[in-house]
């Protein structure tokens, strides 16, 4: 039993004590997950001593890598000082005037706790704004766990309905029928049919929730032309648009909204933006932000959370933003570049039937011959998850951590070195499963 190794005898103790083994589901690996020992810049110790370049980033979080020093000094200093008062603390507004700087369709902000909290804040301000119940949807669109958002990613085609009008579809068992009834859900990247949808229901749509590169379906960008075709349409009919920026804000200065040349009236944002630190916010116009101000008679939409806007998020947050400048940006979208290029290439060069997706500092490894257009054909086959699991454990045996999906994250740790890394790597590995029959 001395053969076993650390995280899998942690693994043991752990599955006696939560469902599963653990509390996020994203950590999980067969046949146990890695237990970290520590994350330092680019890379990730785990228990066993085993060191791997981080792609994953703790799902796209660590836009600066592990432990950056800045970070670390000024979270050290704050902690001396407390971590959370029941008062007010000028980190807070240091971080929101910092926010509000980087787009135009920031004129306020508030922070919450994750980006599950800040889509559900979207929403449920975006219903306060217009008195309407409804919220539209993309098919398939991953946006947390507020059930309203959560609503269409069912991984039972059966469940699925017509094409042309998808089926309201819970996720969770137990979800109400009333919950179902106020989604609206439409097809990723077809305006036609999306706005032929959310005809019918205009008099009782608050919001159209978008994310402009959907993990979930693919990691394939938001064509401009759906995303500015929504945008019109959601003006024309004083219906609210909600962009989901908790992954993709790091795509630009001011998130991908800035390279599609749209201003939504919503913004969720999250991970990245707390430095490492649990975080979320909703940005916005002032009018729409103005449901949430509680010196308003009635306030429409109350809202708090016992760790909003604490300091060590905020002190954290903003010194990340403060480095992750426009030049950084561009940079680090220079290098995501780099990767799916040189990624495509290991693809060719193998001769295997996968592809790569993703935008700015963001990649997507997936084992089909090419980019999916929406959320059904980028449903994987049982055949192609096992293709999947089998490189990324050839990937993980050699050094290279990726999110579950067959995604990659960038941080600004990482440079030319740690890219070519990962395409030898993956080189090798679909030269691998091609050698053994997998490919
Ligand atoms: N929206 C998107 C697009 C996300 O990717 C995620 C997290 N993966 C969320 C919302 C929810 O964020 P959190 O996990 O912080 O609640």
């Amino acid at each position: 039993s001395d053969e076993r190794s650390r995280s899998e005898l942690l693994y043991d103790r752990a599955q006696h004590v939560m469902p599963g083994g653990c509390s996020r589901n994203t950590v999980l690996r067969k046949p146990h997950p890695f237990y970290v020992d520590f994350g330092s810049g680019c890379y990730v110790t785990d228990l066993d001593g085993n060191r791997r370049i981080d792609f994953a980033n703790n799902m796209a979080s660590l836009i600066h890598g592990h432990a950056n020093e800045a970070i670390v000094a000024a979270v050290s200093a704050q902690l001396r000082r407390g971590t959370a008062f029941t008062l007010a603390t000028e980190q807070e507004v240091l971080y929101a005037e910092e926010m509000v700087d980087r787009s135009d369709s920031f004129e306020k902000i508030r922070f919450v706790n994750s980006g599950t909290e800040a889509v559900m804040s979207c929403l449920k301000a975006a219903r306060a704004y217009t008195g309407r119940p409804k919220i539209a949807k993309v098919e398939g669109a991953y946006h947390g766990l507020y059930d309203f958002a959560e609503v269409s990613q069912t991984s039972n085609p059966g469940n699925w309905g017509d094409a042309a009008q998808p089926a309201s579809v819970p996720v969770a068992h137990g979800t109400p029928q009333s919950t179902l009834n106020d989604v609206v859900v439409i097809p990723f990247n077809d305006a036609a049919r999306s706005i032929e949808i959310l005809e019918k229901h205009v008099a009782d749509l608050a919001c159209i929730l978008l994310d402009l590169v959907p993990h979930r379906i693919g990691l394939v960008p938001a064509q401009k032309e759906y995303v500015q075709a929504l945008r019109r349409w959601t003006k024309k009919n004083n219906v609210l648009l909600v962009c989901d920026e908790v992954i993709t804000f790091r795509c630009g200065f001011g998130g991908a909204q800035e390279h599609l040349d749209v201003s939504p009236d919503l913004t969720a944002m999250g991970k990245m933006i707390g430095g490492g630190f649990p975080v979320g916010a909703i940005a916005g116009s002032s009018a729409v932000m103005e449901v949430m101000n509680p010196l308003k008679s009635p306030v429409l939409f109350p809202h708090s959370g016992t760790f909003s806007a604490n300091p060590v998020t905020m002190t954290a947050g903003r010194v990340a933003m403060q480095l992750f400048d426009r030049s950084a940006v561009d940079a680090l979208n220079a290098l995501g570049s780099t990767a799916r290029q040189q990624l495509t290439e290991a693809i060719s060069v193998a001769g295997v039937a996968a592809c790569v997706t993703g935008s700015g500092s963001m990649f997507r490894i997936l084992m089909k011959p090419e980019a999916p257009a929406n959320y059904r054909s980028a449903y994987a086959s049982a055949a192609e998850n096992q293709i999947l699991q089998s490189f990324l454990d050839y990937v993980t045996a050699n050094g290279i951590l990726l999110i579950g999906t067959g995604a990659g994250m960038l941080s600004t740790a990482m440079g030319q070195k740690e890219i070519d890394q990962l395409c030898e790597t993956a080189l090798a590995g679909f030269r691998h499963l091609k050698a053994n029959g997998g490919l």
